[in-house]
């Protein structure tokens, strides 16, 4: 069986866990650790009790929690080696607990795969992330201007997707933002539209995905309803009858069990 729980997910701040028997995957660390400590007490657990961290990139938003974690407990952190660069260069004390992993290989984490797939993001060397284990498959894919070719066949199917539908193009245009920013997130190396994420969303549901939960919305350039219109019309088109819910951005969210029996990655 395999659970997984948003704590926070919006462009202010990121975390996930995924458990799959004693095995426990903090993805991200985007919050304080003083709220992660508060998240995981909800569940009965503590932050030594994580078998491991996996960091998809180094943008704050994502990793603001670990310099006060990394003090207080010696958890392995899984990330790339790009990651892992400038992990390392800002806080020099992580290196001991960095285990870089190539894009596309599985790594084994207690009961768990783990695979790291290339994203395209302003960033060093960003990653989706594949995991499987008994009772499922999730693919987590945020921060990508676009879905690379490797990542979006790797992430088609699995039985959670959770997945970035960032901003209505629209309203980024309208909005406030300056220029360069709207192009930041608009472009290649931003953040995927809600009209992106319905594309996908479909394109995964027909291949079997289950659940569909929409994560990192932009708080100025989205809302939840107006994901789930976009994202939804796209499903229901495609004839799906999966469950689709958004992460909430600043609180804990719903717990999602999978239970299906798998063989292989
Ligand atoms: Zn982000
Ligand atoms: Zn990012």
């Amino acid at each position: 069986m395999i659970t997984f729980q948003t704590f926070a997910s919006s462009s202010s701040g990121n975390a996930a866990l995924l458990a799959a028997g004693d095995t426990r995957l903090l993805v991200d660390m985007g919050v304080s650790c003083r709220r992660l400590c508060q998240a995981l007490s909800d569940r009965d657990l503590t932050a030594g009790d994580l078998t491991a961290v996996v960091v998809t990139h180094e943008h704050t938003d994502h990793v603001s929690g670990l310099a006060a974690y990394i003090k207080k407990y010696a958890t392995p952190i899984l990330c790339t080696p790009g990651t892992a660069w400038q992990l390392q260069r800002r806080l020099p004390a992580i290196g001991a607990l960095l285990r870089p992993a190539e894009l596309g290989k599985a790594v084994r984490v207690g009961e768990a795969a783990v695979t790291l797939l290339p994203t395209s993001h302003d960033c060093a060397q960003g990653a989706a992330v594949h995991v499987a284990a008994a009772g499922g498959s999730v693919g987590l894919l945020t921060d990508t201007g676009y879905i690379l070719e490797e990542t979006g066949r790797r992430l088609l199917g699995v039985d959670l997707l959770v997945l970035e539908s960032n901003h209505q193009e629209e309203l980024v245009l309208a909005g406030p933002y300056p220029y360069g920013l709207k192009r930041r997130v608009l472009g290649p190396k931003g953040h995927l539209s809600n009209g992106d994420a319905a594309r996908y969303a479909a394109a995964s549901a027909r291949a079997g995905t289950g659940t569909i939960l929409l994560a990192h919305l932009s708080q100025e350039n989205n809302t939840p309803q107006l994901a789930l219109e976009t994202v939804g019309g796209a499903l229901e088109a495609a004839g799906w009858t999966g469950r689709l819910a958004v992460a909430p951005g600043g609180e804990a969210g719903e717990l999602y069990t999978l239970e299906r029996t798998v063989c292989g990655e």
